[in-house]
């Protein structure tokens, strides 16, 4: 049986260029200049593997592609559009009608291997890799760069592989108490060492996580790795240490995330107000209502919450005194200024001011200087953390850092 292509674009001068690519290939080639004719085509002839343009006057190539899947499920279905395109794509692709993403202009050796490939792909493993995302990034591309991390190609095994094997790694930054130079926490924050991309930050891969609704797991392992931790380390000495958990906003919107809670507490039997669940302040001011009700089932069990990226979103004062919450964590944004603008220092003041009045306290988040740490400390500012101190590191240098004094 010969190999068939489809080739779907609006524009007729596109269409034979990509034909040109492919005609020594072997495959027999359909071609179509809307979704419309390629839905038709499939009703006469056995396809394997599609290309479609996005952007076509009547279906969008995504919108065809999403019929295709649903009528013809074993076709690979490849969209090769700009990169502009990809917001609008990103739907189709989560849900599986598109299994990759070539970006226009596309580079001719690259463009025959991938689909030289796509006619090797059997449909089982076609099932697994539904949501590949795959950015064809190459040195021909022109008009516009991609960031190297949009090179990454993540599939949602990956990330639940990365689980199970350990490849995910929490670092730790040190919080301190400003007046004494007293070791307070530590904040975890999520690494991932991958072993095809290397070392990534949580930039490069917590959103992903979002869009591919794996953040809970990810999120519910750093939960329970970090308790696990913090217990280790009170056990050797360090009672009073704290830890500090970033909740994704899907995470803190899960229904049980108050069972989930206390079942960490309960295995780790870790003294429940030494956990802090950072919460950033946008997240908190969208469902207001809801979320006070969340808020106070955690604060019932003890654990304090902290407002994380304070004073980028818009707290409403009022609102602010009703949240059962215990810290406010000024963004970094505020400290980077501190020094040099007057308005950013009275910023600070004001915001240290007001928890003073509704009896919160407050973290300094990003100090990288003695001169931001000491007016920080003039202004009355309880806790630090930032570069000055240390770097988020890794358990066995966090561990050199437990018993040291810093500088107050
Ligand atoms: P965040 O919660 O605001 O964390 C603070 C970020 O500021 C960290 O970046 C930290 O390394 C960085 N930082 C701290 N002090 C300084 C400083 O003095 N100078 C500079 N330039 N940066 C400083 P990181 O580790 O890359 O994390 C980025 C964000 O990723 C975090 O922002 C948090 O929103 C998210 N994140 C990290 N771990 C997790 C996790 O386990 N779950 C979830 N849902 N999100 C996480
Ligand atoms: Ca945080
Ligand atoms: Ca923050």
């Amino acid at each position: 049986m010969q190999n068939t292509l489809l080739l779907v674009d609006d524009e007729p001068n596109i269409l034979r260029a990509l034909e040109r690519v492919f005609q020594d290939e072997g495959y027999h080639i359909l071609t179509a200049t809307s979704g419309e004719e390629g839905l038709n085509l499939l009703t006469r002839f056995s396809v394997q593997v599609i290309i479609s343009d996005q952007r076509m006057p009547n279906m969008t190539g995504s919108e065809f592609l999403t019929q295709v899947k649903k009528h013809y499920p074993k076709i690979i279905r490849i969209i090769l559009s700009g990169y502009s395109d990809f917001e609008a794509i990103k739907e189709a692709i989560n849900e599986g009608a598109i299994y990759k993403f070539l970006v226009k202009p596309w580079d001719d050796d690259l463009l025959r291997k991938e689909i030289h490939d796509a006619f090797l792909i059997n449909t089982d493993q076609k099932e697994k890799e539904q949501n590949l995302i795959r950015l064809m990034n190459h040195a021909k591309l022109s008009g516009f760069s991609l960031k190297p991390n949009n090179d990454l190609l993540i599939s949602e095994n990956e990330i639940l592989n990365a689980i199970e094997t350990e490849q995910f790694i929490i670092y730790y930054q040190p919080i301190v108490k400003a007046q004494t130079g007293q070791l307070y926490g530590a904040e975890a924050l999520l690494r991932w060492q991958h072993p095809k991309h290397g070392f990534l930050n949580p930039k490069d891969f917590i959103p992903l996580c979002e869009e591919m609704d794996l953040i809970i797991p990810v999120d519910t392992w750093v939960l329970h790795k970090a308790c696990q931790q913090l217990k280790e380390w009170q056990t050797q000495g360090h009672a009073d240490l704290s830890i500090s958990i970033n909740l994704s906003a899907s995470f803190f919107n899960k229904p049980d995330l108050y069972k989930l809670v206390k079942e960490v507490l309960l295995t780790t039997q870790i003294p429940p107000d030494s956990l802090k669940l950072e919460i950033t302040e946008s997240l908190i001011m969208q469902n207001i209502e809801s979320n006070i009700v969340i808020l106070q089932q955690l604060s019932n069990l003890s654990v304090k919450i902290s407002l994380d990226d304070f004073g980028t979103g818009y707290s409403s004062l009022s609102y602010l005194k009703n949240f059962p919450i215990n810290t406010l964590k000024i963004d970094k944004s505020f400290i980077d200024n501190i020094v040099i603008d007057r308005n950013s220092a009275e910023i600070v003041a004001a915001i240290i001011g007001l928890a003073k009045i509704l009896n919160l306290s407050v973290i300094a988040e990003g100090v990288e200087t003695e001169d931001q740490l000491n007016i920080l400390k003039e202004k009355h500012c309880d806790y630090i953390q930032g570069f000055f101190f240390s770097k988020p590191v890794p358990k066995q240098e966090f561990e050199l850092l437990l018993n040291k004094h810093y500088p107050n």
